[in-house]
């Protein structure tokens, strides 16, 4: 039978990032199983690849202060791209209960160490996207250190670098059960065959709930439905300005290529596994993009270029990540809520120093994101979720 240390199941931008960081303290016989043919086809590759650190609760903010200048020297350390561009988030207000909100995200964000976020006024706002119709605005707030990254990069610079030091990447492999010893984990079956090993780790993306299943636990994570609608070239707007949201209505969108990404989350979508993009939400988001940067009424869109992927969605809009008291050995890294490409290096931090030291000491106190805390009703409110 085939052994490993660590088994990993998904081969997305979480589960490598694990893989990365536990090749880098030392632990190299990690395995990870991916059942398609080629990694990114789950959500990571249908990520709009927004990374900031402008939220609400410590642990979230902590998790970017990791993980952005993560990204910011992800080339240096690995020598692959991450393609970071720290282009930041703008806020856009038009209520004063978004301003009290913003302002009070801020505090708690700079006594984290978030030194360069800052309020804006309505003229900083026309300022920087002249383009934007402000009547109703009454500010904003910005981070110049948020910005993008390429999901797809960082996954394959991840692994890459993990296989190198020793990982070692399973394509079209689906792990069909978690094989249990009085209780522990002991191993994974898999359509390659059983592999014997002492723990495993979820990375399953909207698919996490399934994986737990197989070893006996129950995971609170619904797959919803997001879609994305990239314009054809368009250069009525700068290309260097922030990721945009409108939080009138949620509406964002950010430079991409020559033209624009174009999101908002559609308050009618329900669970489940839908990944086909429908073109009635072309209208639906054009409206709500001309109504906010007027000269977008000129955008030309080809549906063919939209997509659709799914979020993986926690009770509490936070991840759930670390070990299962009920089943040892195995660890959760789940339940991003649509922040998982923006959280998944110090994800990968937490796993791999929770699975080697018991513990992580890069976020205050990872503990908050524990399997267990739905059980004991210890649920986080993050109210800063696109
Ligand atoms: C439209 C859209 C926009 C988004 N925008 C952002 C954004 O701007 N910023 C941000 O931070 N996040 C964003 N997200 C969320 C982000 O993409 C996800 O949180 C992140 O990609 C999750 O990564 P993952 O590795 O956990 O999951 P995935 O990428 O889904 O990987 C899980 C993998 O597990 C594999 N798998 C599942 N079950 C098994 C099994 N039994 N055996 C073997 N393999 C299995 C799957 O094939 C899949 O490849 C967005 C998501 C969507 C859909």
């Amino acid at each position: 039978m085939q052994t490993a240390e660590v088994v990993i199941i998904g081969g997305g931008i979480v589960g490598s990032s694990i893989a990365w960081h536990l090749t880098e303290s030392g632990c190299r016989d990690v395995l990870i199983m991916e059942r398609e043919s080629h990694q990114g086809k789950g959500s990571t590759g249908k990520s709009m690849g927004g990374v900031r650190a402008q939220f609400a609760t410590p642990v979230n903010i902590q998790m970017s202060l990791y993980s952005i200048p993560f990204y910011a020297s992800f080339e240096a350390q690995l020598g692959l791209p991450s393609e970071y561009r720290p282009q930041g988030y703008m806020f856009v207000a038009t209520r004063q209960s978004h301003l009290d909100y913003l302002t009070t995200n801020q505090e708690v964000q700079k006594s984290l160490g978030l030194t360069q976020v800052r309020m804006l006024t309505r003229d900083e706002i026309v300022d920087m996207v002249p383009q934007l119709r402000a009547d109703d605005v009454l500010g904003g707030s910005f981070c110049p250190t948020d910005g993008f990254v390429d999901p797809y990069s960082v996954m394959v610079g991840f692994t890459t670098r993990a296989c190198e030091k020793g990982a070692r990447l399973w394509r079209s492999t689906e792990v069909t059960g978690i094989i249990c010893d009085n209780g522990r984990i002991a191993g994974v079956e898999t359509t390659r065959g059983p592999v014997s090993t002492p723990v495993v780790v979820n990375a399953a993306g909207p698919w996490a709930a399934q994986t737990a299943a197989l070893a006996g636990v129950a995971l609170p994570v619904e797959p919803l439905r997001r879609m994305l609608v990239p314009t054809e070239p368009f250069d009525g707007v700068s290309h260097a300005i922030p990721m945009v949201v409108d939080m009138t209505n949620g509406f964002h969108f950010r430079p991409e290529g020559l033209g624009f990404l174009l999101a908002w989350n559609d308050p009618e979508e329900t669970p489940g596994y839908k990944t086909d993009f429908e073109p009635a939400f072309i209208e639906k988001v054009l409206v709500r993009a001309a109504d906010r940067v007027p000269c977008f009424e000129n955008l030309a869109v080809n549906p063919k270029r939209a997509w659709a992927g799914l979020y993986e969605m926690s009770p509490d809009h936070h991840a759930i990540i670390g070990p299962v008291p009920e089943r040892p050995g195995f660890f959760c890294a789940n339940g991003f809520s649509g922040h998982g490409v923006m959280h998944a290096p110090a994800t990968g931090r937490i796993v791999s120093d929770v699975i080697l030291e018991g513990t992580s000491s890069i976020v205050e106190n990872a503990e908050v994101l524990s399997p267990g805390r739905f059980a004991r009703g210890a649920l986080l409110h993050e109210t800063a979720v696109l």
